[in-house]
């Protein structure tokens, strides 16, 4: 089956000052040669600390953003190189929901002029077409279509980001890319939106990239797992298999801090800070930290490989 979103060695640097007049520019590897899929209907989830590349490779991902090198396939096919209605129609098939659904809307629009901007900018229709689309979509996503004359200000957090997801879905999208959807809503509203989220996905047969430092909701939604440490996939997977038996000493550390906090917070003094993404360590980029680290795992980066059934892992040792 072709996969509905590819990405084939997709890279992202960018340029850093030097701190002297004399000093070389430098560049900052934020994304070094990713390749993920994900099909249609499946979640894929993409963990790790903050700084490690996630946002940036979902920009790539949405287009918002090129790679430097590499290439991104929506049903197998690179958007630049789609007829023009064409390459319309792909970038509309994946669509994304940011962080932070209060600067996401407008604050001098009401929540249902906003719903019928992004429908009339998906398809042509009729005034009344529009309004019948917003009530639509205001329902799908657990709204009252009273709300619709209502100002951001004027609804919760979590009605903002069920309506900043109505105005995603007003694209008709097949993929969706959420990054960090429930970082700034209270918890008790997460699992609501979580709930909303796979709904969606029975419902309209949606797929994900669910971007989130919270392991608990992305072993509820997401069907694999990908593992980022500084730019790169250290460990791929179902979700449940590395729920079960972690590999990449990275996705342990992550795991315990996830799934029991206070053993967590020694475990992350004890491996200190990310590195510095303009000077990455060598070899493997996570030696300086690893509690396994042996005098190879400095001389040479490990590759993403295949090891059991369907799983990767980017370390020498396990
Ligand atoms: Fe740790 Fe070495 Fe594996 Fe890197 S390659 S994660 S340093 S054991």
């Amino acid at each position: 089956m072709t996969p509905l979103l590819a990405l084939e060695g997709v890279e992202k640097r960018f340029p850093v000052a030097g701190k002297g007049m004399f000093s070389p520019a430098r560049s900052l590897a934020a994304v070094g040669g990713v390749s993920l899929s994900i099909a249609p209907g499946r979640a894929l989830g993409l963990v790790g600390e903050s700084g490690c590349g996630k946002s940036t490779l979902a920009r790539i991902a949405t287009h918002f953003m090129d790679p430097s090198a590499g290439s991104v396939r929506i049903d197998g096919r690179v958007l630049k190189d789609a007829a023009p209605h064409d390459r319309r129609a792909l970038r509309r098939s994946v669509q994304m929901v940011f962080q932070n659904p209060a600067s996401a809307l407008d604050s001098r629009m009401t929540i249902g002029d906003q719903i019928v901007e992004a429908v009339a900018l998906a398809r042509e229709g009729a005034r009344a077409d529009r309004i019948a689309e917003r009530d639509r979509l205001l329902t799908l996503v657990g709204l009252s279509p009273t709300l619709a004359d209502r100002f951001p200000h004027q609804i919760s957090g979590g009605q903002k980001q069920r309506v900043v997801i109505a105005r995603a879905l007003a694209a008709r999208p097949r993929l969706l890319v959420c990054d960090e959807p429930l970082s700034a809503l209270d918890v008790s509203v997460q699992a609501q939106i979580l709930s909303l989220l796979e709904k969606l996905r029975k419902e309209l047969g949606l797929a994900y990239l669910f971007i989130s430092h919270q392991l608990p909701s992305v072993r509820y939604l997401c069907d694999e797992i990908a593992v980022m440490y500084a730019g790169r996939i250290v460990e791929y997977g179902p979700t449940a298999e590395i729920f079960k038996a972690p590999r990449h000493p990275y996705t342990r550390v992550l795991l315990s801090a996830a799934l029991d906090p206070r053993r967590s917070r020694r475990e992350e003094t004890a491996i200190g800070e990310p590195p510095d993404p303009t000077a990455l360590p060598s070899g493997c980029p996570f030696h300086p930290r690893c509690p396994h680290a042996a005098a190879a795992c400095q001389a040479k980066r490990p590759e993403l490989r295949d090891i059991d059934g369907a799983r990767k892992l980017a370390c020498s040792l396990f």
